[in-house]
């Protein structure tokens, strides 16, 4: 162990805390390490690896979309990426898309179109975020992250961003007169899997439609059947003007799409935002053959009643012990809140062979493949109901 740990700090920079042995295989809810010990994983690549590891369909395509065509600059015609904005828009609203490759990325694009749409709207560039949110760590995006923790090393930030207090619409109109903008997770994922109230949502949306702010969510965590819906916003009745998607769309290749409704789209005008790698053939039909098998095995439907499966199996083992105060969740999206730290359970965890993660200090997540077993989750909450049992 203290080897591995030596040779990542002489070779890599010091941006991560590491934990584990050294994995060398997935498949399924399984990492195994170098041993051949097998890991239960129910945080399958912090919420990326959607069809679980080295899902055999997802092998096939790389390969064979990597022997057509893996790139291709973005002067030039492609059929898969114009396949793959259709499927994404046939899924959400009327718009277009703009194809990136992470998360951050995908804020960046919508923050630069907040700038030109607040320019024809008298010079308001103000965009109200939420405390606790998580948008990403490139610049724009880490302006847009209510966390201290994160924003305070990097000081001074972009300018123009203010931070209402989550599920409180006061707060939130108390910041709002005059923004040209506002950028939400309906369910913020690395804040603690803090669940938006419908009437928050009715609110601050009725409240943007009025003052002609465009409603940015950000699902690149909670987007792609998840939740039990295909994007999460399907649950509040709302349509947003920009839809951010990552994680999860390439189920762990690396892709980010960015999608903008119809009336705003026309702001965008070629020369003013570009990605090299942004919406590769490889990339795209990656992507397309994921809503595929969304579509094909029912993940909207299966996400939805394993996670409420999970959650009724969680509150009935976890909530009678004494350092437990909460689960929440929805679909496969789910939060254990601990009244105590919760990075030494996690850890505990690992050696036991369970993969989860601990976030915002007290809680843990849970955010298994969609394509994750029954015998799989009850294993997981054994294991966690025999380490929370001794605390
Ligand atoms: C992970 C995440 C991001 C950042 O994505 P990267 O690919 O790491 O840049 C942005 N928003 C949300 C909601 C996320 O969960």
């Amino acid at each position: 162990m203290a080897k591995i740990d030596n040779i990542f700090s002489r070779y890599l920079l010091n941006t991560y805390s590491r934990s584990g042995p050294i994995f060398v295989r997935g498949k399924g809810s399984w990492l195994f390490d170098e041993k051949g010990r097998g890991y239960l994983d129910l945080f399958p690549g912090w919420g990326v690896s959607i069809l679980g590891h080295s899902y055999p369909r997802i092998v096939r395509i790389i390969y064979q979309q990597a022997g057509k065509l893996i790139h291709l600059p973005n002067n030039l015609y492609q059929k898969e990426q114009v396949l793959l904005a259709r499927q994404i828009v046939d899924n959400s609203f009327k718009g277009k898309v703009f194809f990136a490759n992470s998360g951050a990325e995908a804020v960046e694009c919508a923050i630069k179109i907040t700038r030109l749409y607040g320019a024809g709207k008298d010079k308001r560039y103000k965009i109200v975020a939420m405390k606790n949110s998580f948008h990403g760590r490139t610049f724009a995006a880490l302006s847009a992250t209510g966390q201290v923790k994160y924003q305070h090393p990097f000081k001074p930030l972009l300018q123009k961003f203010v931070f209402a207090r989550f599920n409180d619409f006061s707060s939130f109109k108390s910041k709002a007169d005059g923004a040209v903008a506002l950028i939400i997770e309906l369910i913020q994922g690395e804040g603690g899997v803090n669940i938006a109230d419908k009437e928050f949502i009715r609110d601050i949306y009725a409240y943007s439609r009025k003052k002609k702010m465009l409603f940015i969510v950000d699902e690149v965590q909670t987007g792609m059947a998840r939740t039990g819906k295909m994007f999460c916003y399907q649950h509040y009745g709302i349509v947003p003007d920009i839809l951010l998607l990552s994680k999860g769309l390439g189920a762990g290749f690396p892709i980010s799409a960015v999608v903008v409704a119809e009336e705003v789209s026309s702001l965008m005008k070629p020369g003013l935002h570009a990605s090299t790698f942004g919406g590769s053939p490889l990339a795209c039909r990656v992507a397309r053959e994921v809503f595929k098998i969304i579509k094909e095995k029912d993940l909207v439907k299966r996400a939805e009643k394993q996670g409420d499966y999970l959650i009724s199996q969680l509150k009935k083992t976890l909530l009678p012990l004494p350092r437990v105060k909460e689960v929440r969740g929805r679909g496969l999206m789910i939060a254990v809140e601990l009244k105590q730290d919760s990075f030494p359970v996690f850890k505990e965890c690992l050696k036991r062979g369970l993969i989860i993660n601990s976030t915002h200090n007290n809680v843990l997540r849970i955010m298994p493949s969609l394509l994750v077993k029954k015998e799989e989750l009850d294993r997981g909450v054994e294991i966690l109901r025999t380490i929370l049992a001794e605390l």
